[in-house]
Formats: structure tokens, sequence, C-alpha cells
């Protein structure tokens, strides 16, 4: 199965099949399955059933690369419209959100100081509604541009997270660099298709990057935030967290909207805090095929919903 994800990921980007698939309704059960919907108000509420059960949100407004000013400029109003939605619904305190920088700017001529002038307005909105930002991390030609962005961003809003991508070669290094007190740092495996020379291919040789990440991200003063579904990573993170003392309010689990509910409420009930990431919008193609490159067993699903189209 794993040798289906590359595959996946190229066929994805066929015109064709973009066309197909966008042509699914939002309702299709593959799309809901890990979508909430396209609008605020099916996000705002996703979130309130999230709280209800004991879990925090990170809502992300799908889009990414984009290449118009406009686009960038309408991705930051949604995100503007977001946070005072969940302010009037009294949830800041339980949801924050998640930005790409490449669906904010950073690919436009001059896109560092696009995107940067951008998050800061979000950065602002997040904090007027008394809840903070974390800028996703896209692929492996973003990186240092993103940690630099991070870095300026962190002058006036050092509640700003970061999220690092265990199956990057570099990453270990960026876990010592940011595990400084204050600094909240997702951890992920890491979801694009890199080359060999960049970052480790082999799903095993990523797991063992993710458990010395995790270590010194545990070890460390900061804030980790431990998004993965992997069993086995869960609870490497837990035995890490009593190893070194750590209060179940200094770290947080996260996971996907849609991927092991079950888990995610089990975490919460025993005490531990679970971020559910909440991806909401028109945009929801790129997100989708990621998801499904990640979990070739969900093709079946996707080919009926393909043929019915319902
Ligand atoms: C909160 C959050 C934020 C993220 N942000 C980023 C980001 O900014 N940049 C980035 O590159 N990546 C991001 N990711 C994605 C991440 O990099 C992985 O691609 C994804 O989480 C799958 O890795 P895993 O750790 O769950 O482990 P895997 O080894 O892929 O999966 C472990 C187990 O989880 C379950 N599972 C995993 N994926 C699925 C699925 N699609 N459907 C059903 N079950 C599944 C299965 O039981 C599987 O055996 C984020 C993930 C999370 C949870």
């Amino acid at each position: 199965m794993a040798l289906l994800r590359e595959p996946i990921l190229l066929l994805s980007r066929s015109g064709l099949v973009k066309k197909l698939i966008s042509t699914l309704p939002v309702t299709s059960t593959i799309v809901t399955g890990y979508v909430p919907g396209e609008t605020v108000e099916s996000a705002v509420e996703a979130t309130g059933r999230l709280v209800d059960d004991g879990l925090t949100a990170t809502l992300d407004f799908l889009g990414e690369d984009t290449t118009d000013i406009d686009r960038a400029e309408a991705t930051v109003a949604a995100y503007v419209t977001l946070l005072k939605g969940l302010s009037l619904s009294g949830l800041p305190r339980h949801a924050e959100v998640s930005v790409k920088l490449s669906a904010i700017g950073q690919a436009l001529p001059d896109g560092d100081r696009i995107a940067l002038e951008n998050a800061r307005t979000i950065c602002r909105a997040a904090r007027n509604a008394g809840t903070t930002v974390t800028l996703d991390m896209e692929d492996h030609t973003t990186t240092d541009r993103t940690l630099a962005t991070l870095r300026d961003l962190r002058k006036d809003f050092p509640e700003t997270g970061a999220v690092l991508q265990a199956y990057l070669r570099r990453t270990e290094d960026d876990c010592r660099a940011l595990a400084y007190e204050g600094s909240r740092v997702r951890l992920c495996k890491g979801a694009y298709n890199e080359p060999d020379d960049v970052a480790y291919t082999d799903k095993h040789e990523v797991d063992r990057s993710y458990v010395r990440c995790l270590k010194i991200l545990m070890n460390g003063q900061g804030y980790p935030m431990i998004a993965t579904h992997d069993p086995r990573m869960i609870s490497i993170a837990a035995s890490l967290a009593s190893r070194h003392g750590r209060a179940q309010s200094t770290y947080e689990f996260q996971m996907l909207y849609g991927i092991r509910p079950a888990e995610q409420r089990r975490l919460a009930a025993s005490g531990e805090t679970v971020r559910v990431y909440v991806p909401y919008g028109q945009e929801w193609y790129g997100y989708l095929m990621r998801r499904l490159a990640e979990r070739p067993q969900n093709l079946s699903l996707f080919v009926r919903s393909l043929v019915s189209k319902r």
C-alpha cells in the first residue's frame, strides 16, 4: 500500500482527475469524512461539536499555492471572518487557526514580504479574538522561508506556532533550534512527496526520525504539539512526558478531523489536551488527495463515490 502514495500524489496533479473529483459534491461521504464543509458556519459548527466532546481545534481555510494577489487577500479576509465567527460563538479559548503561507502570497513576486504582512493581519485578528495562529509547513523548497517568516512574526506575536516535518533530514536540527521556552512546535511526519536527498522516504526511517525529534522537543523548554495518529508515536510521547516530568498542560496531541475520532476522545478523557485540525472551504481537492495518498485503503470507498457521484 505504501507504494501507492507516490502514484496517487502524481495522479492528483492531472487536470482531468482534478476536474472529475472536484465535481464531487461536498456532501459526498469521502469528502465529509475529512472536511466538515465549505462555509465558515460549517467549520464553526464542527468546532462546537468537538469542544462539546472535550476536544480543542485548529481551523484551516483550505487553499494553497496562490499565484494571484486578490486570492491571497481573499484568504486573509476569510481568516478574519472565521476568527470573528469563533469569537461570536465563544470558541477562541478552545480553537486557533492554521495558515499556509502559500495561500497568503508566499509564491508571488516579493512573496516573503506579502506573506509576512498578511500573516501579521491574521495574527492580529487572532490575538484580538483571544487565540493563536500556527503556520503550517509545506514542501521542502519553502522550509527556510517559512521559518524566516516565523522568526519575524514571533517578534510581535511570540505565541505563533511552527510546524516541523520529521521526514526531512534537517528536522532534528530545527527541533533543537525551536525547543525554547514559549515556542509552540507541531511535530508531524510530513505529507508531501519529497526527494531522497532531503527526506527519509522509508516509513521506518521516518518513524525513527519522528522519535528522535520527539525526544528533543519533549526534553526542551517549548510546548510540543504531537501531530500523529500513529499509536506507537502516541505511546512513546506519553512515556517521554512522564520521563521528563511534564504535566499534561505542557504539551498536546493533535489529529486530523475524521481520523481516529475514538482515539481523540479516549486521550481527551484521560486528561490530555487533544486538538483536531479542521479544514474547511471549497479548495478541498489537494487536501483530500494527500489524505488518500496516506491511506490507500480508502481508495475503494473513493472510487465508489466517483462512480455514483453521490
Ligand atoms: C494536526 C495535524 C497537522 C498537520 N500539519 C501538517 C503540516 O503542516 N505539514 C505537513 O506536511 N503535514 C501535516 N500533517 C500531516 C502529517 O504530516 C501526516 O501526513 C499525517 O498526519 C499522517 O501521518 P501519521 O503521523 O498519522 O502516521 P501514519 O504512519 O501515516 O499513520 C498512522 C496511522 O494513522 C491512521 N491514519 C493515518 N492517515 C490516515 C488517513 N488519511 N485516513 C485514515 N487513517 C489514517 C492509520 O491508522 C495509520 O496506520 C498534519 C497532521 C496533523 C495530525
